[in-house]
């Protein structure tokens, strides 16, 4: 057997103002054919596992380019079609294939392409022919369109939000896949689109049993070979943005489609329950001022830059100015300029700065005043699981007695490492304030006397009932109360 591999991925918040371009996904990853790292990163593991499943057959493994850039906003036209481009003349090179394996995330949205996965998969298809198997892990924060279902033979999106199971679907991937090509099993995909667009996080019910509802179907019934939800991206103002439901069944498409609605109807039932309870930033705030001891953490959840956003806001800062806390840290503020500006001024100096708020409306205002520089470090870092994220040249300044980090590449607060390295011991603080949704949960609940998902400002489309789409449907859960009614009252 001879199988291509490659992936192209990125997660694109469209309201972001951060654009992105090939530097972008080279500071990222950037991997030529043959040089992926033996590591996988979110949206490349179908690379590393390939790998092992080829050895183990015998068969060969072509891999092509593999490229990822942390979330942002639009993907640069130029950028989108030249690795595309790369990737395709890759596989063309390649033929015959007997199958096509791709790490794809399913938010990319590129300048004139609204539909970047789609756009990839069609010409794909078109290259291998109607014969040979095209498939993909993605991430479930997707838009499943029509276009890439009718490219592909089948899809499998992580489970786990966090996302600690990319390895293990994509094992699922090459399983099904292997299973597909020795002739045990054809794949076909069932879809019910719940027509919601929702935040579901499963580290928390009711969630958590929803997910371990469907490993135990995909375990007791051997017609279903897959089942995901595809949780929609409520940031990617897309025509297709919203909640799906898929089943892959091995060549079942009643017993699909009947599962499909059935599970996507009550995740519908289960609307407005998944999220986590989120205060406005006078309450979370007040709440920690009179919380017994700290450190307290304020998640600064909608401000993250994991989701797409600068990660540049003061509101909760702002609030903590105008209550004169000073027991408080702050890890991270965006702000490149202050930071050469610190950078500039060095270690113990006092100087005028105006910092943060600068990308967006919603992101509270800059703020100005005669700051100290306690500490600069080039190239920071922290840990993150076993590994390390950067987030750039850092300096630690010191505002109305408030310790504040401000960062030059965007970075969410994953670790309470980034606070050490900069000089801050953050179990001596009575408030730690991050910018993280839900990430920094792992590591921060281990030191937190206390947790509060903060949503200020608006730094992030969160509402979408208020978000002030122009390409998505408007016909959906939450802007409409019940859009599956009517569809009920015919039947
Ligand atoms: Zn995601």
């Amino acid at each position: 057997m001879r199988i291509f591999t490659a992936a192209l991925a990125t997660e694109t918040n469209t309201f972001s103002p951060i654009c992105i371009d090939r530097r972008a996904f080279e500071a990222s990853l950037y991997a030529a054919p043959g040089e992926h790292p033996q590591t996988p990163t979110l949206c490349t593991a179908p690379i590393t596992v390939g790998r092992r499943i080829a050895a183990e057959k015998g068969w060969q493994l072509i891999e092509g380019t593999a490229a990822w850039a942390d979330p942002a906003g639009l993907v640069n036209r130029q950028t989108y079609e030249a690795l595309r481009d790369e990737i395709l003349a890759q596989l063309r090179d390649a033929l015959p294939v007997n199958a096509v394996v791709l790490g794809l995330h399913g938010a990319m949205v590129a300048d004139g392409y609204e539909d970047t996965e789609g756009d990839l998969l069609q010409r794909v298809r078109e290259i291998v022919g109607p014969d040979v198997l095209v498939c993909a892990e993605l991430d479930p924060h997707s838009h499943l369109t029509e276009k890439r279902v009718a490219a592909a033979d089948f899809f499998v999106f992580f489970k786990e939000f966090p996302h600690t199971d990319f390895v293990d679907r994509a094992e699922d991937l090459w399983r099904i896949a292997v299973d597909t090509l020795e002739g045990r099993v054809a794949p076909v995909m069932s879809i019910f689109d719940c027509r919601m667009i929702d935040v579901f996080p499963t580290s928390r019910e009711p969630m958590r049993s929803f997910v371990d509802k469907l490993m135990r179907i995909e375990r007791d019934d051997a017609d279903v070979l897959s089942l995901s939800v595809v949780h929609g991206f409520m940031a990617g103002d897309v025509p297709e943005m919203g909640t799906k439901m898929l089943a892959v069944t091995n060549g079942n498409s009643a017993k699909g489609d009947a599962l499909a609605r059935e599970l996507g109807l009550e995740l519908f039932a289960g609307r407005g329950t998944y999220r986590m309870p989120e205060i406005d930033e006078r309450q979370a705030v007040a709440q920690a001022m009179t919380a017994p001891a700290g450190p307290v953490v304020i998640a600064d959840m909608w401000d993250n830059p994991g989701g797409g956003t600068a990660g540049d806001a003061t509101v909760v800062l702002e609030e903590l100015l105008a209550n004169n806390v000073t027991d408080a840290a702050i890890g991270t503020i965006w702000d490149p300029m202050a930071v050469r500006i610190c950078m500039a001024a060095g270690e113990g100096a006092e100087i005028p700065l105006r910092f943060g708020a600068k990308s967006a409306p919603g992101t509270g205002r800059p703020i100005d005043g005669i700051v100290k520089v306690v500490k600069l470090v080039r190239n920071a870092e922290m840990r993150f699981g076993e590994s390390f994220a950067p987030f750039g040249d850092a300096a630690h300044i010191e505002f109305r007695g408030i310790d504040i980090i401000l960062n030059s590449t965007r970075a969410q607060s994953f670790d309470p490492s980034l606070f050490s390295v900069m000089g801050i011991d953050p179990t001596s603080k009575k408030i730690l304030v991050i910018k993280s949704t839900n990430h920094f949960f792992a590591s921060f609940s281990k030191i937190a006397s206390e947790i509060i998902y903060c949503s200020a400002g608006t730094p992030y489309p969160n509402d979408p009932a208020k978000t002030p789409y122009r390409r998505a449907k408007r016909d959906i859960w939450p802007m409409v109360a019940d859009p599956h009614r009517p569809e009920r009252g015919a039947a």
